[in-house]
Order: structure tokens, then sequence, then C-alpha cells
């Protein structure tokens, strides 16, 4: 696996780009506002977006059916608050996938909802107890920009596998793999991705 063969794709799945632009109803959403979204998008040189608005899953729903005019992925998706924690429903392919966004404490609904990833980061800053967390559940470790103003997005990302995407599978890959397979840490995994995104 290896970004730089285009092996993976780069999404940002914890975005509020609507709310950021005070649209609170689809109605709202205009080719415009997309527009700008997906300009942002290609500054930041992702392939992706998850929009996930606060316990609203109709706004991204709205926004997606404009990706493919834009050429790029938008997925619809929601922030969902669930106890203590938030947790961002994304749907793909027809299915729904479950991250923890950034934990603080403990997550312990075990039964009630299975966990596609955890946020280990955000542009927030950092969540150690993601690391204890994907490691009881066996699950990957992913960083999302969790922007609410628009020049936030894409500032941390998510890896999908590519093979699996065109096989219409959506498969999150663990920043644990993505550094073994460098032999690098994590600070400089995403450091070389954002110089070669710069184009240095
Ligand atoms: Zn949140
Ligand atoms: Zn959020």
């Amino acid at each position: 696996m290896n970004y730089r063969n285009g092996c993976a794709l780069r999404f940002d799945l914890h975005t509020h780009p609507l709310e950021g632009s005070c649209i609170t109803k689809p109605s709202q959403i205009t080719r415009d506002s997309i527009g700008r979204i997906v300009k942002m998008m290609k500054k930041r040189g992702l392939d992706g977006i998850a929009i996930t608005e606060h316990n609203d899953f109709s706004l991204g729903c709205e926004a997606a059916k404009y990706a493919e005019d834009f050429g790029v992925i938008i997925l619809p998706g929601e922030e969902i608050d669930w106890g203590n924690h938030h947790i961002l429903r994304i749907s793909a392919f027809g299915k729904d996938y479950y991250i923890l966004a950034h934990p603080r404490t403990p997550f312990e609904y075990t039964n009630q909802v299975k966990l596609d990833a955890v946020e280990f980061g955000s542009n927030r800053g950092k969540f150690p107890l993601a690391y204890q967390i994907a490691e009881e559940r066996n699950i990957p470790l992913v960083q999302n920009s969790d922007a609410h103003l628009l020049c936030d997005l894409g500032l941390h990302t998510s890896f999908v596998d590519l093979e699996a995407y065109l096989r219409g599978e959506f498969r999150l890959i663990d920043v644990r793999e993505l550094t073994k397979y460098h032999h690098c840490s994590i600070d400089s995994l995403y450091s070389n991705i954002y110089a070669t995104q710069l184009g240095h």
C-alpha cells in the first residue's frame, strides 16, 4: 500500500462546511455553495470528504448530489451525540460506517454501536485515549479536520484503500499501517504528505 503510487484516497471524514457557511437547511444548498467547498478540497489535495453536520444527515445528502458535477467524492454523514461522545456516521456504497470522534473519555457502548475507526487527532489537537480504544477494538486510527470553517478543511486527513473503493468497499486505512510501510513516524508521514501536496 503506497499513497504516493495512488493506492490510497485522501479523505477528510469529519467536516462542518455548511454550518460554517451558515447553511442550516438542504434547500439553502446551491451549486455555488458546493463549488466553494470543492475549491478548498482541491487546494488541500483531497479526493473526498464526508459532510458531518451535527445530528443532521439531510444536509450531507443534499450536498452529495453535486459531487459528480465537480468530479469529487462527497459522502453524506452526520455527527451524532451519543452520551458523552460524538460519533460520525458516514454513508458509503449504501452502508453506514461509524467513527468515534475526538474521544476524551473511555467509550463504553460496546453492544450498541460497532465502531469502524477512532480519531486520534484533528485540527483541535490529539486524543491519546484513541490508541487504547483502537487496540481494544482492533479498529483503525484516523485523523480528520473537524473543520467548522472552510479554510480549516483538509488540514488532517484519513486514508481509504483505493483498490477496495473501486470494488465498492469502503476500507479505512490505519495510520499505523502507513507508518509501518514507510518506516516513519506519524508526524513525518503527515509532513511528507503536505510537502508532496505543496509540490516540494
Ligand atoms: Zn464533536
Ligand atoms: Zn465535529
